[in-house]
């Protein structure tokens, strides 16, 4: 087996951000948004933050960590009001650093909260332009450039600002704003990230990312947020506006296939059986003999079980993952590094040892952890080692908020499928198609943004991103001095 890479970062594709939203007089907001929050965890462990307003003042609070390290009784119980928004955080746009942190507060003539979930393709242009025109920014990422655009728009309702502030902007965005008259939410016109809206049993309103974020507090999801639309949740209840017309509705295809919780309904449908449906198209594209089916848990489980029901080769868990390895920890020192994956994984012998394995994942970025898994389950006494992906190649990076390796990085990089099988060590390695993948869903291709696949950038800036310290660099300019 290989040494094992350092230990402190996940492979894959790093979720992105999670947003939620309620406005609810009567009732615990911050706590809702809390639970929300936790619901949304998956979407980003590096920060969280919630803002609550009493109908005057916003108060919010954010830090680095989990949403139960930043959260205690003491501090919800400071945060109270009619209104209430929350973030967690993967960064895309800026470091991972304290002022980056969501909930955004800004007062450039309206007070305004804001969470953001995307990234914007011409966030160093809008940097430069409110820099130049005396806009202090705190921290370096895009989503204060969304804030200081609508808290800039003193004139007006809110409503007027959010659809002025939606004008220019260009990217991903998912974004939910807090004032002292309520929520508003709004996605971008092409709808790249997901956001839904939900309501609470006595009528009061929410939204969120995902709707598994309704589920654990008690809401009903009612529908997705449109792409170009404004949703307001205030004392006159539910006000909708479409903003800006949709050219091409282009939701994130990954959202399917990995980034949303299995249990979150998109697109008329709950992704369990959307990825387990992968699994079943999978093998009708690329059956293999084996004897045994095993996923790389979690996210491989749903497609694995669809490959073994499907195939009718006898599924069961020949790896187990220790769900508590933190993203950053101590060092394991060259010795206990070449164990390094054990830490995350951990085969059981006494189930794969002489059998054919096919192991079931969700998709493979650099090549790394895959290469060690293989390694392992071979270590383990497994005869073969056929590896099967419920996604294409990944080729391409993603320029609307998920954070990739860069291209050179990608095992599919210049590789045929042989060439990554032999760099992983696989006996085989197949991939789902792309039309396997929207068979899967039951949705048109057109309706959506697959381009870390194909490289097809749907909102035609296939050059567009500036990277995610392109802020911090151009902060370090002087005015006018890009
Ligand atoms: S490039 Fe890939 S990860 Fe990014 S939005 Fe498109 S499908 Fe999703």
């Amino acid at each position: 087996m290989p040494d094992a890479e350092p230990l402190s970062d996940r492979e894959g594709p790093r979720d992105e951000c999670g947003v939620f939203g309620v406005f609810a007089p009567g009732h615990d907001v911050a706590r809702f948004t809390y639970f929300g929050l936790f619901a949304l965890q998956h979407r980003g462990q590096e920060s969280a933050g919630i803002a609550t307003c009493d109908g005057g003042n916003i108060t919010a609070m954010r830090d680095c960590g989990l949403v139960s390290r930043v959260f205690d009784e003491e501090k919800l119980s400071a945060l109270y009001g009619e209104a209430a928004i929350g973030h967690v955080r993967y960064s895309t746009t800026g470091g991972n650093a304290w002022e980056n942190t969501q909930p955004i507060w800004r007062d450039d003539g309206r007070e305004v909260a804001l969470a953001h979930n995307g990234n914007l393709t011409n966030a160093v242009e809008l940097y430069a332009e409110l820099r130049d025109d005396g806009v202090r920014f705190h921290g370096s990422s895009d989503s204060e450039i969304i804030a200081a655009l609508l808290s800039r728009q003193v004139d007006g309702s809110l409503e007027d600002a959010v659809a002025a502030t939606m004008q220019r902007l260009r990217g991903a965005y998912s974004t939910v704003a807090l004032t002292e008259q309520g929520v508003v939410a709004f996605r971008d016109p092409n709808g790249v990230r997901p956001l839904a809206l939900g309501q609470l049993s006595d009528g009061h309103w929410l939204v969120a990312s995902e709707s598994c974020a309704f589920d654990i507090v008690g809401a009903r999801f009612i529908r997705e947020v449109a792409p170009g639309e404004m949703i307001s949740l205030s004392a006159k209840g539910l006000e909708v506006r479409q903003v800006v017309r949709s050219p091409r509705s282009s939701l994130c295809v990954f959202e399917h296939i990995y980034f949303s919780r299995p249990d979150s309904r998109l697109e008329g449908r709950v992704l369990q059986q959307v990825r387990g449906r992968m699994g079943e198209i999978l093998w009708r594209e690329s059956p293999v003999d084996g004897d045994l089916v095993i996923s790389v848990p979690d996210s491989g489980n749903a497609a694995a079980a669809g490959f073994a029901k499907a195939s009718r080769i006898p599924r069961d868990d020949g790896l187990i993952k220790n769900r508590y390895v933190a993203r950053t920890f101590i060092e394991p020192g060259q010795e206990l590094r070449r164990h390094g994956l054990k830490m995350k994984f951990n085969p059981i012998p006494e189930i794969i040892g002489g059998r054919r394995v096919i192991v079931v994942d969700d998709s493979i970025v650099r090549g790394n952890t895959t290469r060690q898994i293989v390694g392992m389950l071979r270590d383990a006494g497994a005869e073969e080692v056929h590896l099967r992906i419920s996604a294409p190649p990944i080729r391409h990076p993603c320029h609307y908020g998920v954070d990739m390796s860069t291209r050179e990085e990608m095992v599919a990089h210049r590789r045929t499928i042989a060439e990554i099988a032999d760099h992983v060590g696989a006996d085989s390695l197949a991939y789902l198609s792309l039309d396997g993948v929207y068979e899967a869903i039951g949705t048109r291709p057109d309706d959506h943004c697959d381009a870390c696949f194909t490289g097809r950038y749907p909102l035609g800036d296939d050059g567009a991103a500036d990277g995610k310290f392109a802020l911090e660099e151009i902060a370090t300019l002087p005015t006018s001095g890009r």
